[in-house]
């Protein structure tokens, strides 16, 4: 059975005419799906059809299974979907508005050296109503913190390796029947996949692209993320300006900063000089340990002397403020399980 959190506003007019029942019926459904009721809650529509409802939908695409609170007020929820995997979406307050990291696969094929959530690959990709309901349930569960305002694709998984349900997710999600979140709110990250980067353009996506690029060179890049093998660090650029192009959005460069890897001064001239002509800021992330890889993150002290160095040569750059790293919630600490195994190289 499918959930109605799957379903945009002509989907569900077009389900219940299916089921025998007035068109106006769907924009009551839609609101009880977007305040993330269950079928119980459904007080506005007949029992009977709410009995007919629960004969062919499910009214709550994931349940949460636990959460861990973190010193920093971000909080981890674990979720469970109907077919008993497990995925992770944190919570990150901020007095200019909460945003949410929602997770877009059960694990993620991608393998970055430094990322726990692709050490056992990939299971499945997740729909696009299995992407929203977490947004959904965490804006019922804060609303009186403030709910939710930005979402941000950053947790397990590829949002463009598992792209129609992305482009679903986001359409759902800004829907005016729906959370009604501004496009310009939504930030997709990617590994770098440059014909999707393409396609996001295409289909008018206008909110923020980050490129998780970690190397300013191909050669030094292919040894902490296989995508790098696919495609050159130039294709993503050149994409990246195309993208800009289309839509007149900075994007934004995320660049991990690894002890002793891609952490000098010649390592910021590099970039300074890969970036030219690319209307871009630079998102600095100190690296988040995790327990599958010997990588070191740089000191505080090198982060912002880095980050100097990028501002003096004129790359507008900032150094990421990490939340939730002391429950394993932040930036590639999310996994969706719990069993141990190390990877040191990229094969
Ligand atoms: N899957 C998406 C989002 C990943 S999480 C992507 O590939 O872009 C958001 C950012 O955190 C990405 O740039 C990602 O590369 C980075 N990241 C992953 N592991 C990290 C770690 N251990 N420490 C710091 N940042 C990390």
């Amino acid at each position: 059975m499918t959930a109605l959190c799957e379903y945009d506003l002509d989907e569900l007019t077009d389900i219940v005419i299916a089921l025998g029942e007035k068109k106006y019926r769907a924009g009551q459904i839609m609101r009880h799906v977007t305040a993330f009721d269950g079928f119980g809650e459904y007080s506005d529509v007949p029992k009977a059809f709410v009995r007919i409802l629960e004969q062919n939908y499910i009214d709550r695409a994931v349940t949460e299974t636990t959460r861990v609170v973190s010193s920093d007020g971000a909080v981890k929820y674990l979720f469970v979907t109907h077919d008993g995997k497990l995925i992770e979406s944190v919570f990150l307050p901020h007095d200019y508005g909460n945003s949410v990291c929602v997770s877009c696969q059960v694990g993620c094929a991608m393998g970055c050296l430094f990322c726990a959530s692709g050490h056992y690959g990939l299971e499945r990709n997740l729909s696009a109503g299995e992407i929203l309901a977490q947004v959904l349930y965490i804006a019922r569960d804060q609303k009186d913190n403030g709910g939710v305002k930005k979402v941000v694709m950053m947790g397990s998984g590829s949002p463009l390796a598992n792209y129609e349900n992305t482009v679903k997710f986001i359409r759902l999600i800004t829907s005016p029947n729906g959370l009604n979140i501004g496009m310009r709110n939504i930030s997709v990250s990617t590994c770098g996949i440059p014909d999707k980067i393409d396609a996001l353009a295409r289909d008018g996506f206008c909110g923020t692209l980050s490129l998780s690029l970690h190397a300013a060179t191909d050669e030094k890049r292919k040894t902490i993320m296989r995508i790098a093998n696919s495609y050159t660090v130039k294709q993503n650029i050149d994409a990246l300006k195309r993208f800009f192009g289309k839509t007149g959005r900075r994007v934004v460069i995320e660049y991990i900063l690894i002890g002793g890897f891609n952490d000098t001064d010649d390592d910021a001239t590099k970039l300074k000089d890969l970036l030219k002509g690319v209307c871009c800021h630079v998102n600095l992330i100190p690296l988040n340990k995790t327990e599958y890889c010997d990588l070191v993150p740089c000191s505080k002290k090198r982060a912002y002397a880095f980050c100097d160095r990028l501002n003096k040569l004129g790359v507008s750059a900032t150094v990421r403020r990490s939340m939730g790293s002391d429950v394993a919630g932040a930036c590639g600490q999310l996994k969706n399980r719990t069993n141990e195994k190390r990877i040191d190289k990229i094969t």
